[in-house]
């Protein structure tokens, strides 16, 4: 029997899946709704939409042309999220720069996006006029400031406030085919260079709907609607702040812009703005539930998902204190990003603090419309059964097709048609994934990668160094700190010390290899470094051996 494709009259419209049409609702439902940008600009959706139509007549004006690609470094901020849609609506890619790379990998970002115009943030003119000389193919830059125009070696093409004042405010934006690119951003999160992946507007619309149903529509302890006031405390330039100002947005929620995040500018704009959902990494939450001003707060009223890294079970509980709803989600760079949401079962709704933490803390149940499972070594699904540990493997609609101009790793990404997550979990009996361990070789610390390979070839090069291994140690603030063995070459035996080899890490930082945060904190000399049955590096022993 073949199965029947629908017919379709010639007049039918397809209605491609665009984010232009996530604009319409709120302007119907919301429209004077407000969106707020630190202490410094307030205005309502129907501004936004003008502001939308004004930035992409300002972007043509400026030559963007569809299928261009338009870079953004900012904070996070209203015109950021006017970009979020401008951009991709006129055909253009947007390109969410990583502002925390160092100037090595930025520069290699912008070339290998090829940026053709890049909107950039006072407080990082610096970073671009340092490698000025060497970005390829940008032919514009200009400024985004909160106060009077900074000093810089680039030529701006102008200032965004003032050049939006002077752009007509009706822009007609194309019916696009869904499947025009209309984001990008780069990843450390894999080892070797920087890997970019890209996603399209039919992928963006879809994962807002499942971000919706992941979210907002179950009976749970956490639960987002259109009475919630948002404020994201993740970068927009992280897989779009996790989706969720797209999701915002077209439910018309108030959303608050927090800019640079500041602890003090956070909990004032918490609390005058009466914010009631944020989400963002445990390095985050951890600064502010552990400073001492948060005690004079009520934060009961505020929800919060944390993703990123694993929030751990001391986190939750000191948060809970506080009367802050938090709850975990998981997802990647690759996977747009939601997969799971640790959202309780209705019958745990009424089970008791310490009980509902352990939920709380899981790694979570897939979203709907995510098809997650762990593998064995041989690619054979494993049982859920709580104890069968294997790589998370994931298919839904939203995972990035591949990397930039990588077919290789694109091809080694998406092995036998599964996305590889390169993390290690285990799914209990109730369907909760647990992401116990990482085959991936890099470190996430405060929600930022560092390769342990390129942490390993920085020190090898010390004339010292016989053999080297880097692995991640958790850390209480920042979810995980490098850590680095050595094995001395015999003639240099008590002759060089952890603290020497630490300080060899620090040229590495002002030529700009490695971020500042990827110095080890500790570099330990021992005897000899734990290897597997291959004689490879068991960085799972090491793990274990060190964890502590
Ligand atoms: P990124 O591509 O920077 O978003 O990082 C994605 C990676 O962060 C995942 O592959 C995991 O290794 C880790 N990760 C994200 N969320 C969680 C979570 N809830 N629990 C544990 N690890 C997580």
């Amino acid at each position: 029997m073949t199965a029947r494709l629908i017919e379709k009259t010639p007049s039918a419209d397809a209605y491609p899946l665009l984010i232009k049409n996530i604009l319409r609702t709120p302007l119907q439902y919301a429209p004077d709704q407000e969106i707020v940008y630190r202490d410094q600009m307030r205005y309502t959706y129907r501004d936004l939409n003008r502001r939308i139509h004004k930035l992409a007549n300002m972007l043509a004006a400026a030559g963007v042309k569809p299928g261009d690609t338009v870079a953004v470094m900012d904070w996070d901020s209203h015109r950021y999220l006017e970009c979020f849609f401008a951009v991709p609506m006129m055909g253009a890619v947007l390109h969410t720069i990583n502002i925390r790379l160092s100037p090595e990998q930025l520069l290699y970002t912008i070339n290998h996006a090829e940026d053709d115009v890049i909107l950039v943030f006072s407080e990082f003119l610096p970073m671009l006029d340092a490698i000025k000389d060497q970005i390829k193919t940008v032919k514009k830059f200009i400024l985004l400031t909160d106060a009077e125009q900074p000093e810089t070696s680039l030529s701006l093409a102008g200032e965004y406030e003032a050049m939006l004042a002077g752009a007509d405010d009706h822009y007609d934006f194309p019916d696009l085919d869904e499947n025009t690119m209309a984001t990008t951003f780069y990843t450390t999160g894999t080892t070797g260079l920087p890997k970019g992946v890209f996603y399209s507007h039919r992928q963006i619309m879809l994962h807002t709907y499942g971000l919706m149903s992941g979210i907002c529509i179950y009976k749970s302890q956490l639960t987002l609607d259109s009475a919630d006031v948002y404020m994201p405390i993740t970068p927009m330039f992280h897989v779009h702040a996790w989706g969720v100002p797209y999701l915002c947005t077209m439910i018309g929620t108030k959303q608050v812009y927090p800019g640079r995040y500041e602890p003090e500018m956070l909990l004032k704009l918490l609390l005058t703005e009466k914010v009631t959902f944020s989400h963002c990494v445990p390095t985050i939450l951890h600064m502010l539930v552990s400073s001492p001003a948060v005690k004079n707060f009520d934060l009961s009223n505020w929800k919060v998902i944390i993703g990123g890294s694993a929030m751990s079970k001391g986190l939750c509980k000191a948060s809970l204190d506080l009367g802050i709803n938090v709850t975990s989600a998981y997802g990647m760079s690759e996977t747009c990003p939601l997969l799971t949401a640790a959202n309780m079962k209705p019958h745990m709704l009424d089970w008791d603090a310490d009980k509902q933490v352990a939920i709380r803390c899981k790694t979570g149940l897939p979203v709907p419309n995510v098809n997650l499972e762990i593998l064995d070594p041989n690619g054979q699904p494993l049982p859920h059964d709580g104890q069968s540990a294997g790589e998370v493997v994931v298919r839904t609609p939203w995972l990035t097709q591949g990397y930039v101009k990588d077919p290789e790793k694109s091809e080694e990404l998406w092995k036998d048609g599964w996305l590889h997550t390169g993390d290690v979990g285990i799914i209990d009996t109730d369907g909760y994934l647990q992401i116990t361990d990482r085959m991936k070789d890099v470190i996430k610390t405060g929600g930022e990668w560092i390769s342990s390979l390129e942490l390993e070839d920085i020190i090898s090069q010390h004339e010292a160094v016989s053999e080297a291994a880097v692995i991640g140690v958790p850390d209480d603030k920042w979810g995980e700190r490098p850590l680095t063995l050595v094995v001395l070459k015999p003639d240099y035996a008590d002759k060089v010390t952890g603290e020497d080899l630490k300080k060899f890490y620090t040229a590495f930082v002002e030529n700009g290899t490695i971020p500042k945060y990827g110095v080890p904190d500790r570099v330990v000399i021992t005897d000899q470094i734990a290897k597997t049955s291959v004689g490879k590096i068991n960085k799972k022993e090491i793990r274990t051996q060190y964890r502590s």
